[in-house]
């Protein structure tokens, strides 16, 4: 379906409003026609030799259709009943009265089209915001490591933004615009048809012009919103990773980086406004010469024809500029047009992508884990013909602790990642009570995990609100009770507001244990069964680490844990230690058990970790 197609799926819900807003539109019309009607029999009366108006004299109508003749004969017995028949100053007062009442109408109906118009277009890009915030979840992880975050922000504000200014052209001036030109094109034919006839000589010159530069437009508009795209992805790379920039010293770096992009940006810009800019002064211009044509053969039909009164030909002249605007308006709603069907690809390209990783049609409950994950033959790859994981046979009983060891990149973190669905293998299966994880209804299947990454992800948000993150309604006794588990509390009634603190964005207020208590608190507060636990390499303090390390032995009794294990108390306290090595598991056993075998690569790396 067309961009444009898919946008007007979203119109569905506003049809009354639109419906609405065009009656409007009508109304604006008619009214506007009408007050520059009315120049005529005011100006008749100003300049009629003290006789009060008569309008709608037989001019030139003969060659018009037999409709528009009897309107206008219609219009003018209307205003000839109305304004005859008193004298001047009444003629006068009663046209005024009329000037006002149909600019007072006309700008009623105007408001009102406007606020409608800008509720649907409102209405829709909020809609459209939504769907694709809502559909960028369901979009599994791999999708978030190919699309760079800053280009996603970009596309979810600036282009829905221009989707909707394409949205107004569409809407409002393809519907108001034409029915204005209609008006005061009647108008003009109803004085002069031949002049009328004049003026639009030059128009199709406008409308080639238009049509070149609307094309140009349309290939340059896609430009900006990729500059966009790569400032707001520099932006948000650096912003959010201010603590390296400065500690490498690399703000210069980073400041070249950004003035770089942004210079980018705003040539990109510059140039097409330069085209978009052509596309109003020369159909003005073109507009001026056919003003003067007009003019000239006008100002002789009054002057030696004498086929025209002054007051008609003011009238067709008002009328004629009047025409101007919608003119102007229609020229660029092509451009407008176009940059929002680009913009509009590139929204649609998101919903586009299928979230490879969802529910399987008719999705078990996980209700309770009973007794074992298992691993069966699984390989993996996150690109074709590299495996990442190969061939891992596993199986993790209810109850046990599994750490999980191993030279950095030998796949630790892919396979922790593969159980809660965060990927799905390449080949073979995880099963959780005999169960394949493929066929367990995701949520319930998440539900039952719980996940502690090195990265402590905090809010920025109150205390309360990130340890009970995910859980609704949760009461604060419990939020507390989870907190002295993960020995937070203590510092946290320290902070000014208790547990109703603000921690800063990405948690940077608190100290790199404290965050990392935090995370655990609200894993003690979901109380999954199934624990996976990614420890931090960082080094903490002797006495931050003693509190951590309370905290995780707590979170994890009772439950079943899959340690990425660096702290030798972990992998001592381990029922079964994994040593994971390009992807493929090198020993099993205990401690013990794998310290006894001297060439293996768990003796290895415990002795380069100790220095024994
Ligand atoms: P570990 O946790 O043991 O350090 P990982 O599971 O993080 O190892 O990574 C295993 C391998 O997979 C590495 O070679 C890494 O470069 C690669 N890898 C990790 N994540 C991705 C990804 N999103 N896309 C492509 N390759 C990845």
């Amino acid at each position: 379906m067309s961009t444009y197609g898919r946008l007007f799926a979203y119109l569905r819900p506003y049809r009354t409003r639109l419906i609405l807003s065009m009656i409007c539109s009508v109304g604006f019309s008619i009214f506007s026609g009408l007050s520059i009607y009315l120049t005529i029999p005011l100006l008749e009366t100003l300049f009629g030799q003290g006789k009060p108006a008569a309008i709608g004299l037989p001019a030139p109508t003969s060659r018009l259709p037999e409709w528009f003749v009897e309107i206008k004969a219609e219009l003018a017995e209307f205003f000839q009943r109305l304004l005859i028949g008193g004298s001047v100053e009444e003629s006068l007062l009663k046209i005024c009265f009329m000037v006002i009442a149909a600019f007072l109408l006309k700008n009623i109906f105007g408001y009102l089209q406007s606020i409608l118009i800008t509720y649907i277009e409102q209405a829709i890009a909020r809609d459209v915001r939504n769907h694709v915030y809502r559909h960028i979840h369901q979009l599994p992880l791999a999708y978030f490591t190919n699309e760079r975050t800053g280009n996603l922000i970009s596309r979810i504000m600036n282009d829905v933004n221009l989707l909707n200014s394409g949205f107004t052209a569409t809407f409002d001036t393809l519907i108001r615009q034409p029915l204005l030109l209609f008006v005061y094109l009647g108008i003009c034919l109803s004085i002069s048809w031949k002049l009328t006839l004049i003026s639009f000589v030059v128009f199709p010159a406008v409308l080639l012009i238009i049509t070149v530069i609307g094309f140009r437009v349309r290939k340059e508009s896609g430009w900006i919103q990729e500059r966009i795209a790569d400032l707001t992805s520099v932006l948000h790379e650096t912003i959010s990773n201010v603590k390296v920039v400065k500690a490498f010293g690399m703000e210069g770096f980073e400041n070249r980086k950004f003035e770089r992009e942004n210079l980018n940006y705003f040539r990109t810009l510059l140039r097409v406004n330069r085209i978009r800019g052509l596309s109003s002064p020369s159909t003005e211009f073109l507009s001026a010469l056919a003003g003067a044509a007009i003019i000239w053969y006008g100002g002789l039909q009054v002057l030696e024809a004498q086929t025209m009164k002054a007051s008609e030909f003011l009238g067709f002249l008002f009328a004629m500029f009047q025409l101007m605007p919608p003119i102007k308006e229609l020229s660029s709603v092509n451009n407008r047009i176009q940059e929002a069907s680009a913009a509009g690809s590139r929204v649609f390209a998101i919903l586009d992508t299928q979230p490879n990783i969802r529910n399987a049609p008719n999705p078990r409950q996980l209700d309770e884990f009973a007794h074992s994950i298992e691993f069966r033959n699984v390989y993996f790859s996150y690109v074709q013909d590299d495996p990442v994981l190969q061939g891992i046979d596993l199986t993790i009983r209810k109850g046990e602790i599994i750490a999980i060891v191993g030279p950095s990149g030998g796949g630790k973190s892919t396979l922790v990642d593969l159980v809660p669905r965060f990927y799905d293998p390449t080949q073979g299966e995880i099963l959780i009570d005999g169960i394949a994880v493929r066929t367990i209804d995701l949520k319930s299947l998440r539900d039952k995990i719980g996940i502690v990454t090195q990265e402590t992800i905090l809010f920025n948000d109150s205390v309360r609100n990130n340890i009970a993150y995910g859980l609704d309604d949760c009461p604060i006794e419990k939020v507390m009770e989870a907190a002295k588990a993960a020995n937070a509390h203590t510092f946290i009634m320290e902070m000014p507001g208790g547990y109703e603190s603000i921690i800063g964005e990405r948690g940077v207020k608190l100290s790199g244990g404290e965050r990392q208590r935090i995370s655990l608190a609200r894993a003690i507060l979901k109380n999954p069964p199934i624990l996976i636990l990614d420890e931090a390499t960082s080094a903490l303090d002797t006495h931050s680490e003693i509190l951590v390390q309370e905290a995780i032995v707590r979170l994890m009794e009772g439950r079943t844990s899959i340690v990425i294990a660096h702290r030798l108390s972990t992998v001592q306290h381990a029922s079964t230690i994994v040593v994971l090595s390009h992807g493929r598991i090198a020993e099993t056993g205990t401690h013990a058990e794998l310290l006894r075998n001297a060439n293996g690569v768990y003796k290895h790396l415990h002795d380069l970790q100790f220095r024994i």
